[in-house]
């Protein structure tokens, strides 16, 4: 791969993260154990938001953490380099998922495997 395509790539991956991380800012904080409701029936509806806030932070974090890979890759110029082969990920691929670790045929060959095991 090429710097130009590379630095290309680099920028796509510097606004995702800021975006993500833009949207972890507004999403509401955590309410404070303080102002837990002395109601059971608004408790439990605080529980479930709770669960909701987790959930939805869960997503975002590992969102980050794909995204940080990827910078760090590029870092140590692993980028692009199939994780599981060490061939490489082709420029098409990694321009519609930037943080691709695997290429086509591994990825294709790790969903196999996952949808057999589901079976
Ligand atoms: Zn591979």
């Amino acid at each position: 791969m090429d710097n130009k395509k590379r630095q290309a790539l680099r920028t796509i991956i510097l606004k995702r993260l800021a975006d993500v991380n833009r949207q972890a800012g507004h999403a509401p904080g955590e309410p404070d154990a303080e102002e837990r409701p002395a109601d059971p029936v608004d408790q439990a509806a605080q529980e479930r938001e709770r669960d909701l806030l987790r959930l939805f932070r869960a997503r975002e974090n590992a969102e980050i953490q794909k995204l940080t890979l990827a910078l760090d890759r590029m870092e140590q110029g692993s980028y692009g380099i199939c994780l599981s082969c060490d061939g490489e990920i082709s420029g098409k691929r990694l321009t519609a998922e930037p943080t691709a670790l695997l290429c086509v045929d591994c990825q294709e060959k790790r969903e196999r495997n996952r949808t057999a095991a589901a079976r």
